[in-house]
């Protein structure tokens, strides 16, 4: 393979290099020679093309199948493509194209309980997410969340109180079930306990804890943790919770570096913890894969390719761009 890429959007972001085509995480079935699947949140999921072949890991295989998708014969290797470990949640994967094009999908700056940051590798064309690519969206370190929230659980514990500790049901509540799994008697809303199920068939080590079913059958009053899908205040679950249990919500979201997060929840507290990277993270991504033009998709993209414009970087959000782009 040689040559430069050639970067269209349709259906999603399609990378035309050498022989092939490449769809990334499209909307819908591609006639593109190969689909990118890089990861089993919604979003990137769906019932891929039978004729393209699909690019993504077992665990992304296996989560997909858990949430009601097919994505047929799956490959982790191709002619001089290489899928990198982008730490965001079981089995979510970067894909390298030649040394050409580097497609982040969604990606972690950092390491959480059993989950690492996102790998990189040099490329002259990078498409990065950045979610969170604004300054004020700085996380602290995840070793200091731990110790906070722990402190706020032993609290609550003193007073008889249990706590639901909230994230995304895919990603976030496996990361959180490991992070408090000291805490006993741990529960999970069923929805997380059915994601925790995949990730220990893969081999992720996470304590079992009791499920909890919508109508909180079996729940007792006294103090205990549960681990449960993001709920507002206005989620007849967590209003029970609340009035018949006296729960605290702690909620878990790259969000909470907002002040006004928590509150407009309705959580008692919040933390910036997130499968996501921040600011910084976002920006030494992009300096260690050291790429001649940068393409922003997700989030702040026009904010945040203005920033790498200012540190000498061709950057430019993809969102803008309706068809073909450029022989980038
Ligand atoms: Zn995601």
């Amino acid at each position: 393979m040689s040559g430069r890429a050639k970067i269209s959007l349709y259906n999603g972001i399609v990378v035309e290099y050498g022989e092939s085509t490449y769809a990334l995480d499209p909307k819908g079935p591609s006639k593109s020679h190969y689909t990118f699947v890089s990861h089993a949140h919604m979003d990137h999921v769906q019932n891929p093309d039978p004729n393209s072949r699909v690019l993504a890991s077992r665990e992304t295989k296996m989560l997909a199948k858990a949430r009601g998708f097919d994505l047929g014969r799956t490959t982790e290797s191709a002619d001089g493509v290489k899928l990198l470990d982008s730490g965001h949640i079981l089995g979510a994967r970067a894909i390298s194209i030649g040394d050409e094009v580097f497609y982040t999908g969604d990606a972690a700056g950092r390491d959480r309980a059993f989950m690492g940051k996102c790998r990189t590798r040099k490329a002259r064309v990078l498409i990065t997410e950045t979610t969170f690519g604004k300054s004020n969206y700085v996380f602290p370190p995840i070793e200091q969340v731990e110790k906070e929230v722990n402190s706020k659980i032993g609290m609550m514990f003193d007073k008889g109180r249990p706590v639901v500790l909230m994230g995304y049901a895919l990603g976030k509540s496996q990361v959180l079930s490991h992070l408090f799994s000291s805490w006993s008697p741990l529960y999970f809303h069923e929805q997380v306990a059915k994601m925790n199920d995949v990730y220990v068939q893969c081999g992720v080590s996470l304590k079992s804890g009791k499920k909890v079913s919508a109508d909180l059958s079996d729940l007792p009053r006294g103090p205990w943790v549960m681990v449960s899908p993001m709920m507002s205040s206005r989620n007849k679950l967590a209003q029970r919770l609340k009035k018949e249990y006296r729960a605290a919500f702690i909620a878990f979201s790259g969000w909470a570096a907002d002040p006004g997060y928590a509150y407009s929840l309705g959580a008692d507290f919040a933390f910036a913890v997130s499968d996501h990277c921040d600011y910084k993270e976002l920006t030494t991504l992009v300096h260690d894969v050291s790429p001649e033009v940068v393409y922003t998709t997700h989030g702040f993209t026009q904010e945040f390719a203005a920033d790498l414009r200012s540190q000498g970087f061709d950057a430019k959000p993809l969102a803008g761009y309706q068809t073909f782009l450029s022989e980038y």
